[in-house]
């Protein structure tokens, strides 16, 4: 093999070789990665090079300086981002993706198995019949795309089309503080502007308040900008709460405005007994978000949005015709190999034409553990929060920030000898990352500066709520009694 021919041919020996560090990294059998910067950092930072080194040695490169230096998300007592490290079966399934259909194009099974993947997530999670899926990088394309066509849609209703025109009138979208800000990047994105969003007021759960809404709306029909659509939280990603879908459902049929449920992270939520009833409304929704790379253990890339109005969706995202595709295609009944014609045409319904084939990673999830598998990871980790809830309330130094709906709850430790508490739980955080076992963030609630457990990793284990807990008494008390002396 000539060092300048990349292997082609060599897969499973290259695999071999890396799966060594990767089953190491897996059992974090590695050093820390920010106490060992000094060491890795030169040996990555070189020149680019002018010949090559082969594809061992690169891997062997690769072994010893990148992978024991990877992220920490995988550990299992990560709580602190929302997304998650992929279960085994995300990595092989994404890997099968990216060796044997390099475009999700095409008449392959793995064309077809993004529908079938997107069926079962619509019929898992109870979405109402007839929405038409698509599978993009993530929440924040996904958003983007339920947003498209509910822009579409508002715009049509007053004779105009913004996909071939553009945004000709001031538009408003409603959602409340605790919406993703990438719903306010999609919106700027789109042409409305970010000053676009709406900010209706939440009650003290952080939900959004129908009454407020309601009121919103009536004010804004003086104005000349168009109501485009209302954004609903199933599952915030600050604190875990579910916004009312039901009433903001009811009242977007009412005032005849598009209603979007960010489910990114929440949605799977639905499947836990104890708060099924608060996703109802989900019936009334014109386009749902959910993020597969968070509470299903795939890998980081895999969004998935479902719209009702499948025109609106195309009016705004096809791709138009390409002379190399469409002089290449054949009519269906001429279809012979998997090159004759394109399969769904995915790609007109979203913002990337190349696109990895995300379905056959969906599809191998559920496959590998059944909805029963997902829903025992769903209910354990709401159950976790609610164990943490519970074991704060018990303890005279913690105090709960607010009652959890899904697997995120927010608590902070407090000391009478204390004056700036938000002072103490930022040490109280910065300590529990030095010693990398329990990693939550924080976040703001109420002014409050708050640690902040989201349970959704699948390595992630009972213990881990005692755990952390545990934890942040240890460190606090250590603090207070220091500060004392
Ligand atoms: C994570 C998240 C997003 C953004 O999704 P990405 O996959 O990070 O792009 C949007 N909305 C909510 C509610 C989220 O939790």
């Amino acid at each position: 093999m000539f060092k300048e021919q990349a292997q082609c041919n060599n897969l499973s020996n290259l695999l071999a070789q890396l799966s060594e560090g990767l089953e190491r990294y897996q059992r974090f059998e590695h050093p820390d990665a920010m106490t060992t910067a000094d060491d890795w950092m030169p040996a990555l930072s070189r020149a680019l090079p002018s010949k090559g080194l082969g594809a061992e040695k690169v891997i062997s490169e690769m072994s010893q300086y990148v992978i024991p230096n990877g992220s920490q998300i995988s550990k299992p007592g990560c709580t602190s981002y929302i997304t998650t490290a992929a279960t085994d079966m995300g990595s092989v399934a994404t890997l099968a993706g990216i060796v044997a259909s390099p475009q999700r194009i095409g008449m392959t099974a793995f064309n077809h198995l993004e529908g079938v993947a997107l069926n079962w997530l619509a019929e898992m999670f109870d979405l109402p019949a007839g929405m038409q899926g698509v599978f993009s990088s993530g929440g924040s394309t996904a958003n983007l795309i339920g947003l498209g066509a509910a822009r579409q849609s508002a715009f049509e209703q007053v004779g105009l089309d913004p996909a071939n025109d553009g945004v000709q009138r001031a538009c408003k979208v409603y959602a409340t503080e605790h919406s993703h800000h990438t719903v306010h990047r999609a919106v700027a994105v789109l042409g409305m502007g970010r000053n676009a969003m709406v900010h209706v007021p939440v009650d003290n759960m952080m939900r959004l308040s129908p009454r407020a809404l309601k009121r919103l709306l009536l004010e804004d029909q003086k104005s000349d900008a168009l109501p485009v659509a209302i954004v609903a939280n199933a599952g915030s990603t600050n604190t875990g709460s579910v916004d009312p879908l039901q009433e903001i459902g009811e009242i977007a049929r009412e005032h005849n405005i598009w209603f979007h449920v960010d489910g990114a992270y929440g949605l799977p939520g639905t499947l836990d007994p104890q708060v099924h009833d608060l996703y109802k409304g989900l019936a009334l929704a014109d386009s749902v978000t959910v993020d597969a790379h968070k509470w299903l253990g795939a890998p980081v890339g895999v969004g998935a949005t479902f719209v009702r109005d499948v025109q609106a969706q195309y009016k705004t995202f096809n791709q138009g015709e390409a002379a190399y595709i469409e002089t290449t295609t054949v009519q269906d009944e001429h279809v012979e190999n998997s090159m004759d014609a394109m399969g769904f045409p995915y790609h007109d319904l979203g913002v990337e034409l190349s696109a990895p084939t995300r379905g056959v990673i969906v599809w191998a999830l559920i496959r590998e553990i059944g909805v029963e598998g997902i829903k025992a990871r769903i209910c354990r980790h709401n159950g976790m929060a609610r164990r943490v809830a519970e074991l704060v309330k018990k303890h005279p130094n913690l105090e709960l920030a607010l009652e959890p709906t899904l697997s995120v709850c927010c608590f902070r430790y407090i000391h009478e000898n204390v004056g700036d508490l938000n002072e103490l739980n930022k040490k109280i955080h910065r300590q529990l990352m030095k010693n990398g076992v329990n990693i939550p963030s924080t976040t703001m609630v109420d002014n409050k500066l708050v640690i902040r457990p989201c349970f959704l990793g699948a390595r992630t284990d009972w213990h881990h709520a005692d755990d952390l807990v545990d934890e942040v008494i240890e460190i606090g008390h250590k603090l207070v009694s220091v500060e004392k002396l």
